[in-house]
């Protein structure tokens, strides 16, 4: 982002979000660069952004997308991308990666990945959003979704790895989760935990393809079996177990076409704009802890105070409560 931007606010706000609405790429991208920023001047300005473009974007599909490393998540997304893309759909794809501050590049950094569809007009690809912390990193995330439905983009697909808190997270901004598996593999080994799986909407088994066919038809029949132990989820949505092979370009239509059949049946259910509701809300009793948590922690020597009372606590001179109350004092 230049500095006449921060400097003339009103005026290039506007600019950008007369660019945002047209659709315009390089303005998207700036308005997500803002939004991300955690300088003072820029929150303000994000604020200001997102309560402008703020609209019923209710018309829009946010797809989370989830499977453990090497399951074949960019492989499907890029051919799943390419299929909605040519159905006339605006594609946008953004990731929340908690690895991204270790690793320093991000799930999608990689510039092979999704080679065909970050080239394709009606796509946009996004790279993961850097922070320290996972709240952090997931409120961005809906900004950025928000964001490119104002841009026009009606298929939001976020992907995220399948390491565990990252999928709640993403659980919570999306209306369809989808996670990819693998034959043969033992969930322990795929390290998917069961809650994960009962979070699923769709379980999609991927590399049904070559000497795997067999072993994927059976695995379906296993994973259909175990989802029907699974507690009934508030959509009253019974969750499909399908295969695929991304590479193959297979069972991709498929998955669309289940993703249409939520959409119908969870919107003549009132679920729809229920978990959207919901979804909000949440995020924003999430947001005001963490604006709690970051004033209290911004307090002045807060960390040789606490430090202080963590040895008088262990010695047992001081009682928590006590520590707790100087502290708020
Ligand atoms: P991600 O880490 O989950 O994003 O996985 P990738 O999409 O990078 O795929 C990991 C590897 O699996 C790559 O070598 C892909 O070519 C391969 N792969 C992905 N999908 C399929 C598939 O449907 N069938 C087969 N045989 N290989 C696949």
């Amino acid at each position: 982002m230049d500095s006449t931007f921060r400097r003339t606010p009103d005026i290039h706000l506007q600019d950008l979000i007369k660019g945002l609405l047209q659709g315009n790429r390089g303005f998207l991208s700036r308005a997500i660069t803002l939004v991300e920023s955690k300088r003072a001047d820029d929150r303000r300005l994000s604020a200001e952004l997102i309560d402008k473009i703020l609209t019923e974007s209710q018309k829009t599909l946010r797809i989370g997308i989830t499977g453990v490393p090497g399951v074949g998540k960019s492989t499907f997304i890029e051919a799943f991308g390419k299929m909605l893309t040519a159905l006339g759909k605006k594609v946008a794809v953004l990731s929340v990666d908690p690895s991204s501050n270790r690793t320093k590049g991000s799930i999608l950094g990689d510039k092979t990945r999704m080679d065909e569809l970050s080239k394709d007009a009606n796509a946009y690809i996004r790279p993961s959003a850097s922070g320290s912390n996972l709240g952090g990193v997931a409120s961005s995330t809906r900004e950025t979704i928000l964001l490119c439905e104002a841009a026009g983009f009606d298929v939001i697909i976020i992907e995220t790895v399948g390491v565990g808190q990252s999928e709640t997270v993403v659980k919570d901004m999306v209306d369809y989760f989808l996670l990819l598996m693998l034959a043969g593999g033992g969930d322990e080994l795929q390290g998917i935990k069961r809650g994960i799986m009962e979070m699923a909407d769709h379980i999609l088994i991927n590399k049904a393809d070559e000497d795997n066919v067999k072993a994927a038809r059976r695995a379906k029949e296993d994973y259909k079996n175990a989802v029907h132990l699974f507690p009934a989820n508030e959509a009253d949505w019974v969750v499909p177990v399908s295969l695929c092979s991304a590479l193959e370009k297979t069972g991709i239509d498929q998955v669309w076409k289940e993703i249409e059949r939520y959409e119908q049946h969870s919107r003549s259910n009132g679920w729809f704009i229920e978990n959207r509701k919901r979804q909000v809300l949440k995020w924003f009793h999430e947001r005001i802890h963490a604006r709690l948590e970051d004033s209290f922690y911004a307090k002045k020597d807060i960390k040789e105070k606490i430090k202080e009372r963590e040895e008088l606590i262990s010695s047992q001179k001081i009682s928590v409560r006590k520590a707790v109350e100087e502290l708020f004092s």
